[in-house]
């Protein structure tokens, strides 16, 4: 098994737009918001294996890779817990529709 770097992961929120992030962020870093370049504030902390919307258990067989940023979510998430994205909708290898 590689050894998995696992830091911390904060959800941030950029005041002046609303959006929110998860990013693994140091604390004590400022993080700019990518589209306004805003400063983002720390909303909370993420646990790193906390389904919180998701009722899959954290294994590979419920797990996608995100096109945005590559990381693992689980499958019944619209969006990307890591960058927060909208993933779109899974492709199924067997092609029945
Ligand atoms: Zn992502």
């Amino acid at each position: 098994m590689p050894c998995v770097s696992s830091r911390q992961r904060y959800r941030l929120r950029n005041p002046a737009t609303g959006r929110e992030v998860v990013i693994e962020a140091e604390p004590g870093k400022i993080y700019l918001d990518r589209e306004s370049e805003g400063p983002l504030e720390v909303v909370g902390k993420l646990l790193p294996l906390a389904p919180s919307e998701s009722r899959l258990p954290w294994s590979v067989e419920n797990l996608r890779f995100c096109p945005w940023c590559d990381q693992l979510a689980q499958k019944d998430l619209n969006d990307c817990p890591t960058c927060a994205r909208r993933m779109g909708p899974l492709t199924s290898p067997a092609g029945t529709g």
